[in-house]
């Protein structure tokens, strides 16, 4: 069973996101005794389509039509279709990032096949093909079995890690015939918000929550943020009041995030707040109340006053880096 990863990329340029992808795959096709075909849509210098050989990515397919720089689901989902037809691909892995979400479910109804998202690990077994995923929440797994001849799966941040493997890839270019009626709906242009590390992609986040009493008091929140290169975050009742934007928001009903470093300040950790951030690598709550249950989930804990200590962590890693 040969298989695809399908490496977006932000400018002409991959992320440590598409790193993992690369490793998880390449893993996952030499447990299936296979090559791994990563799979490149618009311009994209060579030097960094063979950066991925680092990973394992044995062949790239480059599409590099400038047509496609811009991500058009229904473009992306025909072309990836075609390639998987072409080179009679049996499993194709995406990243369950905003692109993955919206192209995985469009090349699996043209390939008529099983998908499963936000998948948590490698497969528990290969045949059947078994895979991994959190339900209701993270509050429950759930084991879910693909029989269809073609499966997609889209596999969550930080559920493998970035592991160096490297081959000589071989790039492939490969311009597919795509209905022109599929170009009807573009997008023309995209701009980047600048000067803030998007939440989303973020290594490191500082989250802030009601404990910080007015949106006046965000200044450590954001001084922080910015000595670490993170981006802020902060739970629902905050942007409920308008306090932060609701693009910050996240829990249950907001992004569901899995940084390296997550620093919660002044959030109590209900459960709907948890729901958005208990894949985090490392969690560390700052709160008045030692009950408080954000310190049943957190890796390290400080009790105080977060207007304290926020400038105290601040002011620490400010040294350290000079
Ligand atoms: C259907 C539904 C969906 C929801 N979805 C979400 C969601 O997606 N995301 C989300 O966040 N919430 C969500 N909620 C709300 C959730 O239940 C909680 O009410 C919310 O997370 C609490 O936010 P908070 O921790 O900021 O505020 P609080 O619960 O008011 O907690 C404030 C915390 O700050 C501490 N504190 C006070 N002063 C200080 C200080 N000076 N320094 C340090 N700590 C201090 C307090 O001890 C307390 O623990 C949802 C609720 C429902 C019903």
């Amino acid at each position: 069973m040969s298989v695809i990863a399908f490496a977006k990329n932000w400018n002409g340029k991959f992320k440590s996101s598409t790193h993992e992808l690369v490793s998880y795959s390449k893993k996952l096709a030499s447990d299936l005794s296979s090559c791994l075909i990563v799979v490149s849509i618009g311009e994209v210098a060579e030097e960094e389509l063979k950066s991925l050989g680092k990973f394992g990515a044995d062949k790239i397919i480059s599409v590099n039509d400038p047509k496609m720089n811009i991500l058009t689901s229904r473009v992306y989902a025909e072309v990836l279709a075609k390639i998987a037809e072409k080179e009679s691909v049996k499993l194709l892995v995406l990243s369950d990032n905003n692109s993955g979400k919206a192209i995985a479910p469009r090349v699996s109804v043209k390939m008529k096949a099983g998908l499963v998202a936000s998948v948590q690990e490698l497969p528990t077994s290969l045949d059947p093909f078994i895979v991994k995923k959190r339900v209701f929440s993270g509050k429950a797994f759930r084991y879910v079995q693909i029989d269809s001849s073609v499966k997609i799966i889209t596999i969550a941040k930080n559920c493998f890690g970035i592991v160096e493997n490297p081959v000589e890839s071989v790039i492939e270019e490969f311009i597919p015939e795509v209905d022109t009626e599929l170009f009807k709906v573009q997008v023309i242009e995209e701009e980047e918000q600048k000067n803030k590390v998007i939440l989303s992609d973020a290594d490191v986040v500082i989250s802030a929550g009601r404990g910080m009493r007015s949106p006046d008091n965000w200044g450590p929140v954001e001084d922080l943020a910015e000595v670490l290169n993170a981006a802020t975050a902060c739970s629902r009742p905050v942007s409920d009041e308008g306090w932060r934007g609701h693009e910050e928001h996240v829990g249950q009903t907001g992004k569901v995030i899995a940084p390296n470093l997550y620093i919660a300040a002044g959030i109590s950790g209900a459960i709907q707040h948890v729901a958005g951030i208990s894949r985090s690598k490392c969690i560390v709550a700052i709160n008045t109340d030692p009950e408080a249950p954000i310190f049943g989930i957190a890796d390290y804990g400080i009790v105080g006053d977060a207007m304290e200590i926020l400038p105290r962590l601040t002011e620490a890693f400010r040294n350290s880096k000079s």
